[in-house]
């Protein structure tokens, strides 16, 4: 196989989308190129894509996958000196001799040398190993190319009925996507509500909002298999414990594990959620190797367990701070509070901190208030239903966690209650906050405010 020496300090990047292409900028930023080399291989065919417009790509919100693209390989090079291999995947890493086997599509693998190693792998769907799964119709939606393929599928097929499988935010977010392109389309989860990041309470509400623009939502229902053509056809449909649902084409969200295989095998620490442990600079066990992502587990502020959830906020935020590190800088992330938003047409879900079952696991003893308020003063045109839950810690009564459900403009107040957990604040404390009103916005007392007003009264 072939060796080559490098004549400046390399930094390989394993990875070429948020994690990694933050880290490899901004080293870039901190080191010109004849103090630094940089080599980003990434198996597939992009670079810096945002996943998160992949439903909007499919519903034809965004026109082309283009859009999704904030930095192509060629911008790489010719802006930042960054060396990308698209079509490249890494099979290995070797500590001792600090190297990565990258091998290029069709291609000889090549042992590629660094001197400083940044992992950004991602994650890895969940993909039951069912019968039918591979069948074509059948798609996961992880990369821009998964993407791609789904819309391409739409637009030449025409499907008329879609089964998503699995009710998290990506599959809501594809359901959405679905509706748009006017198919009947049927969700089914195993758990007992969709959204399960959220408490069962609230995840009803986004079901009876499902059920209301038409989605038909089929609950504790596991999936047994996916029927197909005869001689390995097409999908025709989706079997579950209870039935059969017909579909055109399936969408499986079933979540995901960090990608920290090739970590592990070279030797890394992996921690007890399948994430590669990294230190508050996104070290890794193994010195000059890095890792942020999707592919590592972080400290969560409220509970200080560690857990690996999968975000784009995260991700980027963390490539960032390896890449200061990388880069001779010093910076430190704070670790996260798995704050999400997202949206299933008009209807906001969104959620920060600990849910009840998080909160009971995490040991804390805690109170919940749950208001249903509007979105904007009650006699201003558009004011739409929203649901608000919080839970707080009995003694402290610092804030554990929020949850959102409601029409539009609901969603986004998540991130004040954000701010509030961010910074340990006690539900008085939110209370008693100066948050901006006018009727087009908020009612005049804003539901963060009743909410944690209801909350500090219970307790
Ligand atoms: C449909 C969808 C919607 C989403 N919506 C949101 C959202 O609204 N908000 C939010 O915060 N997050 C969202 N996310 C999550 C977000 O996209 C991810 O958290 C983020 O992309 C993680 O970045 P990453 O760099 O860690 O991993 P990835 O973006 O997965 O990048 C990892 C890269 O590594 C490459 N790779 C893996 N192994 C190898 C190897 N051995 N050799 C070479 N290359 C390799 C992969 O091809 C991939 O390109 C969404 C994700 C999906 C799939």
């Amino acid at each position: 196989m072939e060796r080559r020496v490098n004549a400046r300090p390399r930094l390989i990047v394993i990875g070429g989308d948020a994690a990694g292409m933050s880290a490899a900028s901004q080293a870039r930023r901190l080191r010109d190129s004849a103090e630094l080399e940089i080599l980003a291989l990434e198996r597939g065919p992009h670079t810096s894509y945002s996943a998160c417009g992949i439903p909007y790509l499919v519903g034809k919100t965004v026109s082309s996958p283009e859009a999704l693209i904030s930095r192509d390989p060629a911008t790489f090079r010719r802006d930042f000196e960054i060396d990308v291999r698209t079509g490249t995947e890494v099979e290995g890493i070797d500590l001792d001799r600090r190297t990565v086997t990258a091998r290029p599509a069709g291609g000889r693998a090549v042992e590629e040398s660094f001197d400083q190693l940044m992992i950004a792998t991602g994650a890895v769907p969940v993909r039951p190993g069912l019968p039918g799964m591979d069948a074509p119709g059948v798609f996961g939606v992880q990369t821009l190319s998964d993407g791609i393929a789904v819309r391409e599928f739409v637009d030449s097929r025409r499907p008329r009925t879609a089964v998503v499988v699995g009710g998290g935010y990506i599959g809501l977010e594809m359901a959405e996507a679905f509706v748009q392109r006017g198919m009947e389309v049927r969700l089914i989860e195993a758990a007992t509500e969709p959204m399960t990041t959220l408490d069962p309470d609230m995840g009803r509400l986004v079901r009876d909002a499902l059920t209301g623009m038409g989605v038909r939502v089929h609950l504790s229902e596991p999936v047994t298999g996916v029927e197909t053509a005869p001689g390995g056809g097409a999908v025709r449909a989706v079997a579950t414990e209870e039935a059969s649902y017909p579909a055109d084409i399936v969408v499986l969200g079933l979540g995901v594990r960090p990608g920290s295989d090739l970590a592990r095998a070279a030797g890394i620490e992996i921690g007890p959620t399948g994430g590669i442990a990294v230190d508050a600079r996104m070290r890794t066990s193994a010195e000059g190797v890095w890792a942020a992502g999707d592919c590592v587990q972080s400290l969560h502020r409220v509970s200080h367990a560690p857990v690996s959830i999968a975000l784009g906020t995260h991700a980027n935020k963390q490539g960032r701070v390896a890449g200061t590190n990388i880069g001779g800088g010093y910076a430190r992330f704070g670790g996260v509070l798995g704050t999400a938003i997202s949206k299933v047409c008009d209807l906001e879900v969104a959620r920060t901190g600990l849910n009840e079952a998080e909160a009971r696991r995490a040991g804390f003893e805690f109170e919940t208030a749950t208001l249903e308020s509007t979105t904007r003063a009650g006699y201003f045109p558009g004011a739409a239903a929203m649901t608000l839950k919080m839970l707080a810690e009995r003694r402290s009564r610092r804030l554990l966690g929020a949850q959102i459900v409601g029409w539009e403009n609901a969603g986004k107040r998540i991130d004040v209650l954000a701010t509030a957990l961010w910074n340990s604040m006690s539900v008085e404390d939110v209370a008693a906050m100066d948050l901006g009103y006018a009727p087009p916005f908020s009612p005049v007392w804003d539901p963060v405010l009743i909410t944690a007003r209801k909350l500090a009264e219970q307790m």
